[in-house]
């Protein structure tokens, strides 16, 4: 499937991406302030009280997980739009995943070459933070996640692809939907940010996907042309 040209205002892009972050986190941590005031009760069995703490306890993990998927590199005052290393920034993704995918039994293989794009280095880094993540998190006993960079006159092409699991028709369909997660605690977040940041940079994507495969992920920029 591929993006379809969606020109929302950029700003209007940019703020819907805010809010959705402070309602995403404020649900799980309603949860916990009402199973805590639960548990301030005086006549409450130890019992339950365990079954409280355990709810609490999956919410915040629940509130860290979205957090990973929206604010990884997060900085009080958003950087500003400038150029952007595409190289240098996958690099410094693919070192933060490298011991999450060295626990997974998962090597991450690397062709970079040198381009330059216009964009938001911080937002940039979280779209292949969650796409290279999910590619590691599709890999079930061994396998290698690929990250390249392809340059032509006026574009770069990012592609990440894994040898995992793949995806089904219906799954490839639902790729992005906010909530659509096939894993025990995915937030079904991750995909619909990066789709967003893509779109918010100009940027379009393709998705191939194969039951049983791998699946391919090729993300489209305009290059920042030299005067
Ligand atoms: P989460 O990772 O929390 O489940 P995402 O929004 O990142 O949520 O991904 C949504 C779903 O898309 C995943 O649960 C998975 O089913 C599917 N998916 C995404 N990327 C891949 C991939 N590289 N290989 C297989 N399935 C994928
Ligand atoms: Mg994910």
């Amino acid at each position: 499937i591929r993006s379809e040209a969606i020109k929302l205002e950029k700003m209007e892009v940019v703020s819907q991406l805010a809010a959705s972050i402070s309602h995403e986190i404020r649900n799980p941590l309603t949860v916990v302030k009402g199973f805590m005031q639960l548990m301030k009760a005086k006549d409450i069995s130890a019992e339950t009280k365990e079954q409280y703490m355990n709810i609490a306890l999956e919410e915040l993990n629940r509130a860290c997980a979205i957090i990973d998927d929206y604010l990884t590199f997060a900085k009080p005052f958003p950087e500003k739009i400038q150029p952007l290393h595409v190289h240098h920034e996958l690099e410094k993704v693919i070192d933060m995943l490298r011991p999450f995918a060295n626990m997974q039994g998962v090597q991450i293989v690397p062709t970079l070459m040198p381009a330059t794009m216009k964009g938001n280095a911080q937002y940039f880094r979280q779209c292949f933070l969650n796409i290279i993540k999910n590619g590691i998190e599709a890999i079930e006993s061994s396998g290698a996640v690929y990250v390249a960079v392809h340059v032509d006159e006026k574009t770069v092409t990012i592609v990440v692809r894994d040898e995992g699991k793949g995806m089904t028709k219906e799954q490839i369909a639902r790729y992005g939907e906010p909530y659509f997660s096939t894993k025990e605690k995915g937030t079904g977040l991750g995909a619909m940010v990066s789709i967003r940041i893509i779109e918010m940079m100009d940027g379009t994507w393709a998705l191939e996907s194969e039951k049983g495969r791998g699946t391919t992920m090729k993300v489209t920029f305009p290059l920042l042309l030299e005067k």
